[in-house]
């Protein structure tokens, strides 16, 4: 059987790597839409491409230039403009199967769409959980969905537990979650102050999208991804531990109440988890080469120092308040990192904005995704007002 295959946000990084995984498969898979931001040179060419019968692009003049390049080129691909473009491509019922690759809550309606409309899910998208939370996770329940992890370490661990999520309680002690420490895991904490984007982007093994990047830099991304984890798994938050691992070999793994470790390695190439979600429960190449023991020496592993990584500690304490306090941290962090990357604030002050707005915002009762998707809202113009001020 052939899937027909959404693909969101397939520009980006993980985007690009999910077309390269489908195109070794043609038999299995066919591209039904592809959704981007604003780049019209990239989704034009994967359009011409893949023929796909959908594409959307999300700024309205790029789309409309998009529509008129198609034209030209004789392409059958329709360019839908509607608002809620993304949620149709998404919740289509002739699609089998959603790629989740837009970056930040800006994914979490699309992903929402895909979840009730109980489509096969795979989540690159970790903010579209960490605004949605339990909210989320009901979403897929109540549709129907199968939702596959792409993040690596989420794959990872989803690889290591039994099937039957019934008895994950009684059978693991805790997952510990793998990070690389970023490119200024060996840095002076002290110089921190003073790095650029251009030097925070500058990722040891992976090229990436630039927010993922500066997440991986604050290690606000392992942060994002205990959270995830949180509401992937059903684990309370003291059962998440993360260990840092330079070589990212090990994706992460699961200790089991009888000390027996599950750990699922690999080569550093997100077409693995890519390939693992889209044919889940068979195995499919990737392209990405296999591991050489022998090449590889040693693997290592330590602590992530709270100084030098202070916000990483966030993710626990966001996880132990009222539900809702995972979507202030979340967007506190968007709107702090695009500070950041415009230069507005330094490096280290991507902290300052999360903690101080996990201070100021103490949400409770949020009981629907509506409100979630305010509350997310209020924190944004917050944030941008703490940096208007940091700035002064
Ligand atoms: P990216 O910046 O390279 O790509 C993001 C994609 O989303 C692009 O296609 C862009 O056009 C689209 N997009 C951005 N803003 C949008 C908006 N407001 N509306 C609609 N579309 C929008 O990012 P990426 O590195 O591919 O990461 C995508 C997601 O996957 C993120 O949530 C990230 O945390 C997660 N992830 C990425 C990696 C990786 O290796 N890159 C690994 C694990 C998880
Ligand atoms: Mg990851």
């Amino acid at each position: 059987m052939t899937l027909q295959v959404t693909v969101l946000g397939s520009t980006g990084s993980i985007g690009v790597n999910t077309l390269d995984v489908i195109a070794r498969h043609p038999d299995r898979y066919r591209v039904f839409a592809l959704s981007a931001n604003s780049r019209v040179d990239e989704l034009l060419a994967q359009c011409l491409r893949f023929a796909p019968r959908y594409a959307v692009m999300a700024d309205p003049a790029q789309a409309r230039l998009l529509a008129a390049r198609l034209k030209d080129a004789g392409s059958a691909t329709a360019v839908v403009d509607t608002p809620d473009a993304l949620e149709q491509i998404a919740a289509h019922p002739e699609v089998d199967a959603v790629m989740a690759a837009i970056v930040g809550a800006a994914g979490l309606r699309p992903s929402l769409a895909a979840a009730r409309a109980g489509k096969r899910l795979m989540l690159a998208n970790k903010e579209a959980l960490v605004v949605g939370g339990q909210l989320f996770m009901d979403a897929v329940e109540q549709g129907g969905a199968t939702l596959l992890p792409i993040d690596s370490e989420h794959s990872a661990i989803f690889q290591c537990l039994p099937e039957d999520p019934a008895t994950w309680p009684e059978r693991v002690d805790h997952i510990v979650l793998t990070a690389s420490g970023g490119p200024f895991r060996t840095r002076d904490p002290a110089t921190l102050a003073a790095v650029t984007p251009q030097q925070a982007c500058n990722h040891p093994n992976f090229a990436m999208g630039r927010k993922i990047s500066i997440d991986s830099a604050t290690m606000m991304n392992k942060a994002l991804e205990v959270i995830e984890a949180r509401w992937l798994f059903g684990l309370p938050p003291d059962k998440i531990r993360v260990v840092i691992h330079p070589q990212q070999i090990i994706h992460s793994m699961v200790q089991f109440n009888d000390a027996s470790m599950l750990a699922q390695l690999g080569t550093p190439d997100m077409r693995v988890p890519i390939a693992c979600g889209l044919a889940w429960p068979e195995r499919i190449a990737s392209g990405a080469p296999a591991l050489d023991f022998a090449a590889l020496g040693a693997l290592t592993f330590e602590e992530a120092d709270a100084h030098r990584f202070p916000g990483l500690h966030l993710s626990w304490q966001a996880l132990r308040a009222p539900e809702g306090t995972t979507t202030v941290l979340n967007a506190a962090n968007e709107i702090a990192v695009a500070g950041f990357l415009d230069g507005a604030i330094r490096f280290d002050q991507i902290h300052r904005v999360n903690d101080s707005l996990l201070g100021q915002v103490q949400p409770n009762g949020v009981d629907s995704i509506e409100a979630l998707l305010a509350l997310d809202g209020e924190v944004r113009v917050r944030a941008h007002a703490l940096i208007q001020e940091l700035r002064a």
